[in-house]
């Protein structure tokens, strides 16, 4: 059944912490700065430098900041969890059962190094024995029921012309390394000739002799090269537009010929029948569904078998785990050493039985009263954030109204999931851990092709409970704040406001201005791409917007190496307006509390201090190349740094003045919500 749930907007409520006797209140933790640090020069420094210092890197990281403490933190308690159920499979039933049970499978390295490449022999026979095209066509399909996506990819999500309804989606895919570019920018040729020597060195390990694994190398380039060539860029992918491209089934057979699409929708989907899809990148689709019908059959086994191998790889013996780790983990993000066994069995069960593990994570770790606290939270800062939109001077009122219509609209997630989804039907057994990761592939993707026909379920996570991260998600118009990220030093319980302002405060006003940034803007208030602003409102807002590109293109993260204005932009609005917006909702839980200096600092100080913790990271600089290449995020030190000298609240509170290196000049300064 769907279910709706709404949180209504109330009147300001007063933050939690206000009866609290002001010597338990707690907050900033001054260890974590490095006071010898000019504040004006360099504020990250300052606020995380003791931190950082406190925390320096392990092999086994290549970026180590306050998430990943958290979510260590959180991983030490899953291992309880799930070690606890481990030992007791005998007398265990239903989800326990199947969680202890993939624990022991997931752990078993005796059993794992025995078996070495046996548990994909099998499938990897299957691609070799293929005889015709229509043999490809029919592992195509398989392939995309289960655990690989070769040559694009398919998903079911709301349909983002008409977001009550759930719609099958093509989408690119088919690539082995994360972006086009690596195949395509000669800045990058030293990844591809690792990946190109990490490829053959996995065809090897399953047996391939050298000669063989060089030339089945050659056949996957070929076809990755070429798809990567068709692939949209990741700044253009940002445009939900070039990505929707809705027809019916009969018009992709006439718009994209090469490919059956009327056989391949039918075997990917036998009970519910698909008239409509959207066609996702329609370029691409036309340029693969050419490239799948003239390459030959030899070249399309080397690459069946090569995708069936990378995603198989982490569930194999030693050998496998250590190549694939050396590939992506070292030379991609310079990882010296790989996670402890135990670390990736918990992360792996904690992917696959996510909510069953979740639940019991929830039942033990969180507190109902923190969910209410919460909610209140996002009350006030919703508040905040229509006041500010009412006050600006660069929308019209007819915008400003659609605007407020779609910020009441939003829904709100807090903790975990009113409703558990059931996993009673995913088969968990003692065979091998890769045949369970194959029945969970196939379980999700029923799941995911059982929605079709359906209404979208707003009640649905997209998270689970003990994740340390948020999220906003357009289509529904709902945020998400899962129990891993409310604790310290995102949200203390007996916080002083103006730390929890600064942290989850700031993370809440982030995700509700997603909702409002240069994508989120172009949905409406139900979620559907449908343009509610005047031609010069969305002027003034991408003149405003352009001020934080051109900040962002500015900055160098390495010497030579720019940060990406455009592909970070979303992510740097929503940091600006979550700063400016919590800071507001500040002001008035001040109001209703007065505090004045602790340790020195201000309350507008505690703030902006508070807010740049989030951010304290080490990293490497393989790490910074990659994210900075792929990420939509900033990195954590210009989410501080270059964020907060648009902040005017900021420049105030530290009497950062002209001249100084923190400072940034009035008009250039970006002032959106
Ligand atoms: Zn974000």
């Amino acid at each position: 059944m769907r279910k709706t749930f709404f949180v209504p907007l109330v009147a300001l409520a007063i933050a939690g912490t206000s009866c609290k006797p002001k010597q338990n209140v707690e907050t900033l933790d001054l260890n974590n700065f490095d006071t010898t640090a000019d504040l004006k020069q360099d504020f990250y420094k300052y606020a995380c430098g003791g931190w950082m210092e406190a925390h320096p890197l392990t092999g086994e990281y290549s970026r180590y900041g306050t998430f990943d403490k958290l979510a260590e933190d959180n991983q030490e308690q899953l291992r309880t969890l799930i070690e606890g159920l481990a030992a007791n499979v005998a007398t265990e039933s239903g989800d326990a059962l199947k969680i202890g049970t993939l624990f022991n499978v997931a752990m078993d390295s005796a059993k794992l190094n025995q078996e070495g490449y046996a548990p994909i022999q099998e499938e990897l026979a299957a691609i070799a024995g293929m005889k015709t095209k229509e043999d490809a066509f029919n592992m195509l399909v398989q392939m995309h029921l289960s655990t690989a996506s070769p040559f694009f990819a398919f998903y079911v999500s709301s349909d983002p012309g008409n977001s009550t309804a759930n719609l099958f989606q093509l989408y690119q895919a088919g690539t082995g390394l994360p972006d086009r570019d690596y195949y395509l920018k000669e800045e990058h040729k030293a990844i591809l000739d690792a990946y190109k020597a990490h490829v053959q060195r996995m065809f090897q390990l399953c047996g391939f002799p050298e000669a063989e694994a060089v030339a089945k190398t050659d056949q996957v380039l070929k076809i990755e090269t070429a798809l990567a060539k068709l692939q949209l860029d990741k700044v253009s992918l940002r445009d939900p537009h070039l990505s929707y491209n809705k027809m019916t089934v009969d018009e992709l057979q006439k718009k994209v010929p090469g490919f059956d699409w009327k056989a391949y929708i039918k075997a990917i989907s036998p009970i519910y029948e698909v008239k409509e899809l959207s066609a996702g990148q329609l370029d691409f689709m036309k340029g693969m569904a050419k490239l799948f019908s003239t390459t030959p059959l030899d070249d399309i086994k080397a690459y069946y078998e090569w995708n069936l191998i990378s995603s198989a790889a982490p569930y194999l013996s030693d050998a496998f785990v250590e190549a694939n780790f050396d590939f992506y983990g070292r030379t991609m993000s310079g990882q010296t050493e790989m996670k402890p066994r135990w670390k990736r069995c918990v992360s792996s069960v904690n992917g696959i039985l996510g909510e069953p593990v979740g639940k019991m994570y929830v039942e033990k770790h969180f507190p109902a009263a923190a969910k209410e606290r919460i909610v209140k939270l996002v009350d006030n800062v919703r508040l905040a954030m229509g006041e500010r939109m009412a006050a600006n001077t660069w929308m019209s009122d007819a915008t400003k109204a659609k605007g407020q219509e779609k910020l009441d609209a939003i829904l709100v997630k807090v903790g975990y999931p009113d409703k558990w989804r059931d996993f009673s039907g995913l088969e968990i057994k003692d065979d091998s851990y890769w045949a369970n990761v194959k029945r969970y592939s196939v379980f999700e993707t029923q799941y995911m092709l059982s929605k079709l026909g359906k209404p979208v379920d707003r009640s649905e996570w997209h998270m689970t409970p003990q994740t340390v991260n948020a999220y906003y998600n357009p289509t529904t118009n709902e945020i998400c704040f899962p129990a891993g990220i409310l604790q310290p030093p995102f949200f203390y319980p007996n916080g002083d406001d103006a730390i929890n302002y600064g942290g989850i405060g700031v993370v809440i006003a982030h995700e509700l201005t997603h909702g409002f940034d240069d994508k989120g803007r172009l949905y409406d208030k139900d979620g559907n791409l449908n343009d509610w602003w005047t031609e010069e409102d969305a002027k003034n807002f991408e003149g405003r917007a352009q001020l934080l590109v051109e900040h962002f293109n500015k900055i160098e993260v390495l010497p030579g190496l720019h940060a990406n204005g455009e592909l970070t932009l979303g992510e740097n609005i929503a940091d600006n307006g979550g700063l400016n917006i919590s800071y507001a909702a500040l002001q008035k839980a001040l109001q209703e509390n007065p505090v004045g200096e602790i340790d020195g600092y201000t309350p507008a100080q505690r703030f902006f201090l508070s807010y740049a913790t989030l951010w304290a990271s080490n990293i490497r600089d393989q790490e910074i190349e990659r994210l900075t290449m792929l990420d939509v995020h900033s990195l954590g030190k210009w989410r501080v740094n270059g964020t907060l000298p648009h902040v005017d609240a900021f420049l105030e509170a530290f009497d950062i003045q002209e001249g100084d290196p923190m400072w940034l000049a009035p008009e250039k300064r970006a002032h959106i919500w």
